[in-house]
Formats: structure tokens, sequence, C-alpha cells
């Protein structure tokens, strides 16, 4: 048995948060999630609670970084760039653990674009991209990361986080 090594403090963290977690062969996990929103991440990540992926979910835990945070680990599910890209809406602070036999194989951070091509619809019922007969691309604008302002490219219509997480495609 190898020892984890400790390279800088967020590596010791993440340690620290997969020994809270029970330790997972294969999987993800998500550190740095705003506290009370790992059930949305799992619906944006489109788990399905009802199939087999195995998910622990760690709550309200204190974190320098966020005040406190929950952390999510899914096993044998590795997320890919457009799972991040979704994530950001909700975690931009998250950090991710790719887990490949017990150890850390990959480290990854969550960047919000400033275009979200494809990601969720428009939540104004009177958008373009409603009209069937003329199929657009779903697209929204990052007008500000913090405040987080997101609009419809087409519209221009403000979404509302909540709204955006029930809109995601
Ligand atoms: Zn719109």
């Amino acid at each position: 048995m190898q020892e984890p090594r400790c390279e800088s403090p967020e590596e010791g963290e993440v340690m620290t948060e997969m020994r809270r977690v029970t330790a997972i062969r294969n999987g993800t996990v998500i550190d740095h999630i705003p506290s009370g929103y790992a059930m949305q991440v799992i619906r944006i990540l489109g788990i399905d609670t009802d199939r087999a992926t195995p998910v622990s979910l760690v709550m309200n835990v204190p974190s320098d970084k966020i005040g406190r945070k929950d952390v999510l680990k899914i096993e044998d599910r590795e997320l890919d760039q457009e799972d991040l890209d979704r994530l950001a809406l909700i975690a931009p602070a998250a950090s991710i653990a790719i887990i490949r036999n017990h150890a850390v194989a990959e480290k990854m951070k969550v960047e919000l674009a400033d275009d979200l091509l494809n990601i969720a619809r428009c939540s104004f019922s009177n958008c373009i991209t409603k009209n069937n007969h003329e199929p657009l691309p779903q697209r929204m604008r990052v007008v500000s990361q913090d405040p987080l302002e997101i609009r419809c490219y087409y519209c221009g219509c403000g979404q509302e986080i909540d709204e955006l997480i029930e809109n995601i495609i």
C-alpha cells in the first residue's frame, strides 16, 4: 500500500474528501458544490436515480473556499466537457477528480463559457426558438459570471438559474 502524497493543500483536501465519502474504484468526485445544490447537480448531469449508478452525497461540509459545500461521488461515470459546461451553471467553483482504480487519474475545473449552445431551452414562451417550423439551436449568452446573468441569444430574456435547470436539454 502506498500512502497518498499531498502535493498541494488543494490536493490534500481532495484526498480528505475522498476518505470522507466511501472510497470508490472508478468514477468521479465533484467537490466544492455550493451547499444545498447537490441534487440539482445530479439532475443537471442527467444521472437517473432510478437506475443502477451508485451516487454518494455529502452535504453541508465546512469548506475554507466557499463556506459550506456539498460533495458528490458518482461511481462508474466520468464527466465529459459537456457535463462540465452544465455543471458550471450551478457550481462554478467545483473541482472534479476522475478516479480510476482507486487513484486520482485526472483533475478538472469547470469554466463557464460565454456562449451556452444546446444546454438549456429559453424560458420565454414567445421566443423564436419555440417555433417548431424553424428549428434553431438553443443558445444562451453569459452576460455576467458574478452575479450570474444569463440571457437568451435570440430574445434577450434573462434566465433564472432554477428555470435553466428545469429547461436543461
Ligand atoms: Zn429566448
